[in-house]
C-alpha cells in the first residue's frame, strides 16, 4: 500500500533529486515541484526512478507564485522545501537570490498551514549559521549569521532571512506546524541528474586547475545521499526539531587535493601543488580577488585564511545518521563527474 504523500520543492535539484529517490525507495507517494514543464526531458530522470511511474507526480511553480502554492500542498502530509536559487554571483542580490528565497518560504509555509500540513522539514545551510569561518571556533545550531547582507555574502543573507522566516512562520502557526531545518556545509557526492552543482564545481575546477594555485580555503563537506537521509529522518522521526547542522568534516582546499592524490584521483588532471598560505599568499590572494565578480569577491575576502568548523553531531546523535567518510565522497563525485562528461582531460 502506498504510505503518506510528501511535497518536495524544487525536486529536479541536485539535493531534492536524492531526497525524492529516498522517498520513493520508502514507498512514499511523491509530490514533487518544479519550473519548467514536467514533460521535459530535463525532468526524465527523475520520471525513470525507481517506484516513480507509479508514486511521483511534478507540479509546475515558481517560488514567487504565492496562488501557485496552494493546490500543490493540497492532500499531502508533508513538505521537504529545498527550492531556493544557489549560486554565488548573480546581477541583483535582492531580486535573484533573497527575494525568491524568502517569499519561497512564506508562499511554501503558508500554503502547506493552509493544507493543514503539520510537519515540514526546510533545507537552510551553514550560510545562516555563519557568515564567515572564525579560526578556533566550532559553530553549533546556537549560532546565527548576523553579518551577511545583499552587498556581502548575499547567498548567504537570502539562506539566513529565509529560515529565519521559516521560524517565525513556526512560531505564529501556535503548535500546527512543526518544522525542522537541515543545514548542510559544503554538499558532494553523485548527482541523479546531468547539471553540474556549484558546490559539486569546486572539486571539478580543482581537478582542472581552474586556480593554478591551492587556496587557503575550506569548507565541512557532506555527501548528498547523507544529505537526503538527513531530511527524510527529520521527516519521519516525530521528536525531531530545530535545526541541525549537516557537516561530516572541516576539509581544505589543500586536504582535498592530497585525498584525491592519494586515492589517484587527479591522475591526468591539472591539479595545482603550489599551495598560497600564510599572511603573505593570503593577502595576495585577496589582491586577486578584487577582480572577480561580486559575489565570488565577498566570497573570497570573508573565508581566505580561516578555517571553517561547525558541529555536525547532533544529526547523528538525534537523526541516527552517520556521515560517509570524505574519501568514499570524494571517490563518488570524480566518478560522477567522469560519467556526465563534466571532467573534459586537459591532456
Ligand atoms: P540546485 O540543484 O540548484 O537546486 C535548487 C532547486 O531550487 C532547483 O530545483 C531550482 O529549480 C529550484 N529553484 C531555484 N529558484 C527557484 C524559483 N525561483 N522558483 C522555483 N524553483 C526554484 O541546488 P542544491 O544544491 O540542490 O540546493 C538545494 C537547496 O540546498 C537550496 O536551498 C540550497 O540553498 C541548499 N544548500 C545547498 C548546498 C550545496 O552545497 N549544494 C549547501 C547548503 C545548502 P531549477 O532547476 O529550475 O533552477
Amino acid at each position: 500500500m502506498t504510505k503518506r504523500t510528501v511535497c518536495v520543492t524544487g525536486a529536479s535539484g541536485f539535493i531534492a533529486a536524492h531526497v525524492v529517490r529516498e522517498l520513493l525507495e520508502r514507498g512514499y507517494a511523491v509530490r514533487g515541484t518544479v519550473r519548467g514543464n514536467p514533460s521535459e526531458r530535463r525532468y526524465a530522470v527523475l520520471r525513470a526512478l525507481p517506484g516513480a511511474a507509479e508514486r511521483l507526480s511534478l507540479r509546475t511553480v515558481e517560488l514567487l507564485d504565492e496562488a501557485g502554492w496552494r493546490p500543490v500542498m493540497r492532500g499531502c502530509d508533508a513538505v521537504i522545501h529545498t527550492a531556493s536559487p544557489f549560486r554565488l554571483d548573480v546581477q541583483d542580490p535582492k531580486r535573484d537570490l533573497i527575494d525568491p528565497a524568502v517569499a519561497g518560504t512564506r508562499h511554501v509555509l503558508g500554503a502547506a498551514l493552509e493544507a493543514g500540513i503539520a510537519r515540514a522539514v526546510t533545507t537552510s545551510s551553514l550560510a545562516a549559521i555563519s557568515d564567515e569561518p572564525v579560526t578556533g571556533k566550532v559553530f553549533t545550531e546556537a549560532d546565527w549569521n548576523v553579518r551577511s547582507s545583499a552587498e556581502r555574502n548575499p547567498y548567504y543573507a537570502a539562506k539566513t532571512a529565509a529560515e529565519r522566516l521559516a521560524w517565525a512562520l513556526e512560531a505564529q502557526a501556535d503548535g500546527a506546524l512543526c518544522l525542522v531545518s537541515i543545514n548542510p556545509g559544503l554538499v558532494l557526492g553523485p548527482s541523479i541528474g546531468p547539471a553540474l552543482n556549484p558546490s559539486v564545481a569546486v572539486v571539478r575546477d580543482l581537478l582542472l586547475g581552474v586556480s593554478p594555485v591551492l587556496l587557503d580555503l575550506s569548507w565541512m563537506v557532506v555527501d548528498v545521499r547523507d544529505v537526503a537521509l538527513a531530511h527524510v529522518a527529520a521527516m519521519e522521526l516525530p521528536e525531531a526539531r530545530g535545526r541541525f547542522i549537516c557537516a561530516a568534516e572541516s576539509v581544505s582546499m589543500a586536504r582535498m587535493a592530497q585525498l584525491l592524490r592519494q586515492a589517484g584521483l587527479a591522475e591526468g588532471y591539472a591539479l595545482p601543488r603550489l599551495h598560497l598560505r600564510g599572511r603573505l599568499g593570503t593577502a595576495l590572494v585577496k589582491l586577486i580577488a578584487q577582480r572577480q565578480s561580486a559575489g565570488t569577491r565577498s566570497y573570497l575576502l570573508t573565508h581566505l585564511g580561516k578555517v571553517l568548523r561547525a558541529d555536525g553531531s547532533r544529526l547523528t546523535r538525534e537523526l541516527g545518521v552517520a556521515y560517509r567518510d570524505v574519501r568514499t565522497t570524494l571517490r563518488d563525485t570524480v566518478g560522477d563527474l567522469e560519467r556526465w562528461g563534466h571532467l573534459a582531460r586537459p591532456r
